[in-house]
C-alpha cells in the first residue's frame, strides 16, 4: 500500500485550506534539489502567490545561548493567545554541517511545536547562504497562504546571515545580553544598525540591575547611529524569556513600528525593495548554479585551477577564457 503522492493542485488545495501537512510538504520541494521537484514547487508558489503578503514578517537574531528559542517559544505563544496563527523559520546555512545547530531541537520548543496555530520549521539545508535564504523567502509565501499572518525568522547573530534575514523581514530584532559586553557577544556594528528593535533577555534574578543599566547604555548607543528611512527610532526593551515577562512590551514596540511604517508608506516600500532585491539575487543565484553545474565547465574549470597553480595562466584570463567558453556553450 503506497500512499498517493499529492499533485501540485492538491497542494495548493490543502495549504489553501489551511492544512499544516500539505505545507510541510510543498516547503520540502522547494527545499528539494530535484528539478523535477523544483518545477513543481514553483508551480506551488506561484498558485499561492495571490495568497501571500498578508502579514508581518519579524526577524530575530542573537548569539548562540541569548535565549532566542526560549524567546521564540513564548513570544509565539503570546501571539497566539491574540488569535495569531504563526510561522517560525529559521536561516541558517550552517545547519547542513551541524545538523541543526538552530530550531533542530524543537524540545526546547515545545509548547509551540503542540500549538495548533503555530507552525515550525528548522532552517534549510545548502551550501551557499544565498541558498538556503531563497529557499527561506519561498517558504514565506507558502506559509502566508496557508493563513499564517505572523511569521518569525531566526538566526544566529555571528556572519552574514543575518542580512539575508534583514532583506526579508519587515521588522527586525536583536536579542542581547546585559553585562558581557559587545565585544564578548560578538554583536557587529553593523547589526545594530539593522536593529528595530534591541531586547536585554535573562532580565531576572540578579541581573535585573544590569539589564536596566545595558537598556540606558543602548538606548545612547542607538542615538549616535544616523536617523533611519524608516522614521522609525529603534527602541530598546528588557524581557526574561524564562520567566515570561517584558514579552507584551516587546509586542507593543513592534505594533508601533507597523503603525508608523504604514501610516508614511516605508512598509509597502520596503517590501517593494525587497522583491526588486530578491529577483536580482535569485537571478545571480541560478547563475551560478548553472556556470558551476556544468559538466563542460567542472571539466575545464579543474585544469585551470591547475594551470593558474603552475602560473600558466592568470587567473582573470582563465576566468575570461571559461566565461566565454560558457557564454558560447549555452548559446540557442
Ligand atoms: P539560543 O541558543 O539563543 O536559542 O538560546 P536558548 O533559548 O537555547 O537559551 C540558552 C539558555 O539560556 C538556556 O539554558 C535557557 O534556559 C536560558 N535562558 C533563556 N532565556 C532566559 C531568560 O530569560 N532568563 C534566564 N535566566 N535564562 C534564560
Amino acid at each position: 500500500f503506497r500512499k498517493k503522492i499529492p499533485t501540485a493542485d492538491d497542494l495548493v488545495n490543502g495549504i489553501l485550506a489551511g492544512d499544516k501537512t500539505a505545507l510541510s510538504r510543498a516547503i520540502t520541494l522547494v527545499e528539494s534539489t530535484s528539478a523535477a521537484h523544483l518545477e513543481k514547487a514553483n508551480d506551488v508558489i506561484k498558485a499561492c502567490l495571490p495568497h501571500a503578503n498578508k502579514s508581518v514578517r519579524i526577524g530575530i537574531t542573537g548569539v548562540p545561548g541569548v535565549g532566542k528559542s526560549t524567546f521564540i517559544e513564548v513570544f509565539g505563544t503570546f501571539l497566539t493567545n491574540l488569535g495569531k496563527k504563526v510561522a517560525v523559520l529559521a536561516v541558517d546555512p550552517s545547519s547542513s554541517i551541524s545538523h541543526g545547530s538552530i530550531l533542530g531541537d524543537k524540545t526546547r520548543m515545545e509548547e509551540l511545536v503542540r500549538n495548533e496555530n503555530a507552525f515550525i520549521r528548522p532552517s534549510a539545508s545548502g551550501e551557499s547562504l544565498g541558498g538556503v535564504a531563497r529557499k527561506t523567502r519561498e517558504s514565506i509565501i507558502l506559509c502566508e497562504a496557508c493563513g499564517f499572518d505572523t511569521i518569525l525568522i531566526e538566526t544566529v547573530g555571528v556572519g552574514q546571515s543575518e542580512t539575508a534575514v534583514h532583506s526579508m523581514v519587515d521588522f527586525f530584532l536583536l536579542l542581547n545580553l546585559a553585562g558581557a559586553g559587545d565585544e564578548l557577544q560578538g554583536i557587529k556594528r553593523g547589526i545594530m544598525e539593522m536593529a528595530d528593535a534591541i531586547v536585554i533577555n535573562k532580565a531576572d534574578g540578579d541581573n535585573i540591575k544590569r539589564a536596566r543599566l545595558a537598556k540606558t547604555e543602548y538606548n545612547r548607543a542607538l542615538h549616535l547611529f544616523p536617523m533611519k528611512n524608516s522614521g522609525w527610532s529603534p527602541k530598546v526593551t528588557t524581557c526574561s524569556a524564562l520567566a515570561n515577562e517584558g514579552i507584551e512590551e516587546v509586542w507593543q514596540t513592534i505594533s508601533d513600528y507597523f503603525s508608523l511604517t504604514r501610516a508614511n508608506g516605508y512598509f509597502d516600500k520596503k517590501r517593494n525593495e525587497q522583491n526588486q532585491y530578491w529577483l536580482l539575487e535569485t537571478i545571480n543565484e541560478q547563475l551560478k548554479t548553472n556556470f558551476y553545474n556544468h559538466p563542460e565547465i567542472q571539466k575545464l574549470l579543474e585544469e585551470n585551477k591547475k594551470a593558474v597553480q603552475n602560473s600558466e595562466i592568470s587567473p582573470f584570463a582563465a576566468a575570461r577564457h571559461l566565461l566565454d567558453l560558457y557564454q558560447n556553450n549555452t548559446k540557442d
